[in-house]
């Protein structure tokens, strides 16, 4: 593991223009929040299109917004970890570092992380499904009347929904800060969620170097240069910690 280690801050070292970390649920997963293919109930028995797609929401706005009411009022009592924080600590140690995520929690963000893209947008926050009104943090109480004060359409979580394309200056921002890279984490996700899993092989085409760090294989495990096999919680502190010395 050691020489995996070294072996990734040797990339990190020869690094000319940017890195780039790609994060997923993996990565809050021990935040107390559960992962997309955790046996936990996610989907508390909920198919995922009844719960996260408009044609759900739109079917039965009452049960979407209640399960959404419910994972915003978890979160809560959630706090970023320490992998969280090494990413942070790695934007101010490397000029040039960016990071893109699909998590929707905000964890990044709290933990410190600037130059941050949220492609699938944030749980907190709100907008309307008619005009430009949003709200941020959005509302927490009770689900019932969620309507917009302006025009009175529906208001929905600011989250991408299966089916939906990911908001359009994220995912120009994404791709070519992925093109730029010359090292590209790839952090806590299976990568099997497009389109954010197509920038993996973007980042490599154009020559950077594929850094992993999961508790176990995924779908990005084969155009890996190094994998650092461990929780983020202990690995990303640990290539910190290395790039210091
Ligand atoms: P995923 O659930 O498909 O995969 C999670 C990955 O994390 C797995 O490969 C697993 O092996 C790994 N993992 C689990 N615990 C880990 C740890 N402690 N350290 C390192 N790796 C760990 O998640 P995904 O690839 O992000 O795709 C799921 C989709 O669901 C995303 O689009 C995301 O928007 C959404 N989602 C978000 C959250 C969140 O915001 N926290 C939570 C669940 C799902
Ligand atoms: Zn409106």
């Amino acid at each position: 593991m050691e020489d995996s280690i070294q072996v990734a801050v040797k990339y990190l070292r020869q690094t000319k223009h940017r890195v780039v970390a790609l994060t997923g649920a993996g990565i809050s997963a021990e935040s107390g929040i559960p992962t997309f293919r955790g046996k936990e109930g996610y989907w508390r028995g909920r198919s995922p299109m009844q719960l996260a797609s408009l044609e759900g929401f739109c079917e039965n706005p009452q049960l979407v917004w209640e399960w959404y009411l419910d994972r915003r009022k978890k979160l809560e009592g959630c706090q970023p970890n320490a992998g969280h924080f090494a990413l942070a600590a790695l934007e101010k140690l490397l000029p040039g570092f960016a990071l893109v995520t699909q998590n929707v929690d905000g964890l990044h963000h709290n933990a410190g992380s600037k130059q941050l893209v949220e492609l699938h947008g944030n749980i907190r926050r709100t907008h309307c499904l008619g005009c430009a009104y949003l709200e941020d943090p959005g509302r927490q109480e009770k689900a019932g009347n969620f309507r917009c004060p302006h025009c009175g359409d529906y208001l929905r979580p600011s989250v991408v929904w299966f089916g939906e394309s990911l908001p359009e200056r994220a995912w120009d921002q994404a791709f070519s800060w992925a093109q730029e890279a010359d090292v590209f984490l790839v952090i806590g996700t299976s990568a099997v969620v497009y389109p954010a899993a197509s920038l993996i092989p973007l980042a490599k085409e154009t020559g950077a170097k594929i850094i992993e760090i999961n508790v176990e294989e995924t779908a990005a495990s084969d155009v890996a240069d190094v994998s650092l096999l461990g929780t983020s919680s202990v690995m990303i502190p640990r290539l910190v910690m290395a790039l210091e010395e």
